[in-house]
């Protein structure tokens, strides 16, 4: 399914864990050259670029950059243009949750959500699509969420984000059409990665409610298959959006959520 994506070169927003991490890897293997991007341990991230470079034959590279920081998204596309290439593949995938009521929602979090999530996939895409323009080739994927698509209590910043990626999707789709640059949004239910898990404390205290209860009764509770997507399955989506057999998709809304959209 997957042609060989040796030769070209993808920049992972978010990838220092998670999601966003199985893709680099998923892309690496693939040939691709990677550029991943996040904060974490120096050491667990040097380890993480030796592990892609042992994969795509020394091609890979970490940015710091903060994704609330428009001059730092310019930066790192630069960046990867200079030492890997134009990213001919941009995954828009960082993201942080914040959970409660919204007369309760902090200010500053209502901000950080809505500049990591959506803004920064505005400044990226703006700053990665001339590249993709002059080779008359791209594909760019964002991690939506079911939550791009449907709501959930006491996450306004989280879904207004989600559902404001829909929209950024479907638009730049538009404006690329006839250009060989597709653009997709992915909509994976709830995956076991330290963004759900660190969300736990939160939704106990908003719903009063034990951990177990969390994890049942609001996690799964939603998903029909009562089990997690697993962030390989994702990058197996991924992947199939990138080849060329994907080429005629573009502006979707790819759900991988377990069944929760189907009720
Ligand atoms: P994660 O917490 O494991 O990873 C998030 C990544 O984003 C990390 O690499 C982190 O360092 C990075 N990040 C956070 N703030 C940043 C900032 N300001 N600048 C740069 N990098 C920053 O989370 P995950 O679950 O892998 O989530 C990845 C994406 O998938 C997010 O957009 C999330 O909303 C989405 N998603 C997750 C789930 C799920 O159940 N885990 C479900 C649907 C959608």
């Amino acid at each position: 399914m997957t042609a060989s994506l040796s030769g070209k070169t993808a920049l992972i927003t978010g990838s220092t864990s998670g999601i966003g991490l199985g893709f680099a890897h998923a892309l690496a293997a693939a040939g691709a050259s990677v550029m991943i991007n996040g904060f974490g341990d120096a050491a667990a991230i040097a380890a993480e670029v030796s592990a892609l470079a042992a994969k795509n034959g020394g091609k890979a590279r970490h940015h710091g950059a903060d994704m609330s920081r428009p001059a730092d998204i310019r930066d790192m596309v630069a960046d990867c243009t200079a030492h890997l290439g134009t990213p001919d593949i941009l995954i828009n995938n960082a993201g942080i949750q914040h959970v409660a009521p919204i007369d309760e929602f902090p200010d500053d979090k209502w901000d950080a959500v809505i500049a990591i999530i959506l803004s920064s996939a505005f400044h990226a895409t703006k700053a990665a699509l001339p590249g993709m323009k002059a080779k008359g080739w791209g594909r760019i994927i964002n991690t939506g969420s079911m939550h791009s698509l449907v709501a959930s209590p006491y996450k306004s910043a989280y879904n207004a984000a989600k559902h404001g990626i829909a929209g950024l999707t479907k638009t730049v789709a538009l404006e690329v059409a006839t250009q060989g640059i597709t653009v997709n949004c992915i909509c994976p239910g709830y995956v076991w990665t330290p963004l759900v898990e660190n969300q736990i404390p939160d939704t106990m205290k908003a719903r009063g409610m034990t951990y177990d209860q969390v994890v049942q009764d609001v996690l799964l509770d939603k998903q029909p298959q009562k089990a997690f997507v697993e962030v390989e399955q994702l990058a197996s989506l991924m992947l199939y959006l990138v080849s060329d057999g994907a080429r005629a998709i573009t502006g979707s809304m790819l759900s991988m959520d377990g069944g929760w959209t189907a009720q």
